[in-house]
C-alpha cells in the first residue's frame, strides 16, 4: 500500500472535536503514516500540541495565521515562544500573507511573517508558509531572507501559484505541497503547473478540514482523503501513486524532520 503524508490539517479544529480517533483510524487505513496538525493561534498551539502527545501519528505546528492577528491576546506570541522547543513541534506557522481576506492590515501581517521567518530559523525548523493573492509581496520578502541568510527550510502550503512563483520559490529552497484545489474542475492551470515541478520538491496536504478533493468536494475533509490529490499529482506527474507516495513521504521526512518511527 502507498505510505502518505498529510503535510497540513487542521485537527484541533472544533468538526474533530467529536470523533477524531475514528478519523485517525481512517486516515492509517488509507496508508496515511503521519499528518502535521496546523496551528493558527496561541491557544491553538496549544491544543495541537495536546494532540500530538495524544496520538503517536501527529506532530504539531506553533504559530499565528494571518488572518488570525487581530484576536491574538497581548500574550500570544510569547505562548508561542513558549512551546517551540516542545519535541512534538516539527514546523513554524500556519503563517505568511493573504490579499483575499481584509482582516488583517497588511504591515502587521508582514511583521508577523518576519517573526516566524526569524523563529524559524533561530529554532531550524521549516516554514509553513500561507500566501494567498500576495504572491509579489511573498517573494520580496522571502528574497529578503534568503539575500540575508540563505536557503529557507519550508513549504508553501496549499501552492496555487503560477510557473514562475513556483521556480523562485524552490530556488529559495522551499518545497511546494499541493492541496486538494489540484483535482477540482477549474483548476487546470494549476495542474498543468504542478505537472511541471521535479519530484523531489512536491508535498501532499488536506488542509483539513477545509477544501476537500474531487470527488469528495463539500464534505468534511479529512486526512484519509489526501489519497484522492496524491494519486492526481500521480497522474499529472506521469508515475505510478507507489512512487508519488515513497518520493512525497520522503520528502515530508526531509522538509519537517521526522522520526522513521513513524513506519512501526
Ligand atoms: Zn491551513
Amino acid at each position: 500500500m502507498a505510505v502518505l503524508i498529510d503535510t497540513h490539517a487542521h485537527l484541533d479544529d472544533e468538526q474533530f472535536a467529536c470523533d477524531l480517533p475514528a478519523v485517525l483510524d481512517r486516515a492509517g487505513a488509507a496508508g496515511v503514516a503521519a499528518v502535521i496538525t496546523i496551528a493558527t493561534s496561541a491557544p491553538s498551539s496549544t491544543a495541537s500540541i495536546a494532540l500530538a502527545e495524544r496520538h503517536s501519528m501527529l506532530f504539531a505546528t506553533v504559530g499565528i495565521h494571518p488572518n488570525n492577528i487581530p484576536e491574538a491576546s497581548p500574550t500570544a506570541w510569547d505562548e508561542v515562544l513558549a512551546l517551540v522547543e516542545h519535541q512534538r513541534v516539527v514546523g513554524i506557522g500556519e503563517t505568511g500573507l493573504d490579499r483575499h481576506w481584509d482582516t488583517t492590515p497588511f504591515p502587521l501581517q508582514e511583521e508577523y511573517f518576519v517573526r516566524h521567518l526569524e523563529l524559524a530559523r533561530q529554532h531550524q525548523l521549516p516554514m509553513v508558509i500561507h500566501c494567498r493573492e500576495a504572491e509579489a509581496d511573498m517573494l520580496r520578502v522571502l528574497r529578503t531572507e534568503f539575500d540575508r541568510h540563505g536557503p529557507i527550510r519550508g513549504v508553501m502550503h496549499s501552492f496555487v501559484g503560477d510557473a514562475a512563483m513556483a521556480e523562485a520559490c524552490r530556488a529559495m529552497g522551499l518545497y511546494l505541497s499541493f492541496a486538494g484545489m489540484l483535482t477540482y474542475k477549474n483548476a487546470a492551470a494549476l495542474r498543468e503547473t504542478a505537472a511541471q515541478q521535479p519530484l523531489d520538491r512536491v508535498l501532499v496536504e488536506t488542509d483539513s478540514p477545509y477544501l476537500s478533493p474531487a470527488p469528495l468536494r463539500g464534505k468534511r475533509n479529512e486526512p484519509a482523503h489526501v489519497i484522492h490529490t496524491a494519486a492526481c499529482l500521480a497522474d499529472l506527474l506521469g508515475i505510478p501513486l507507489e512512487h508519488l507516495a515513497e518520493q512525497t513521504t520522503t520528502n515530508a521526512l526531509s522538509v519537517f524532520g521526522l522520526p522513521f518511527s513513524i513506519f512501526s
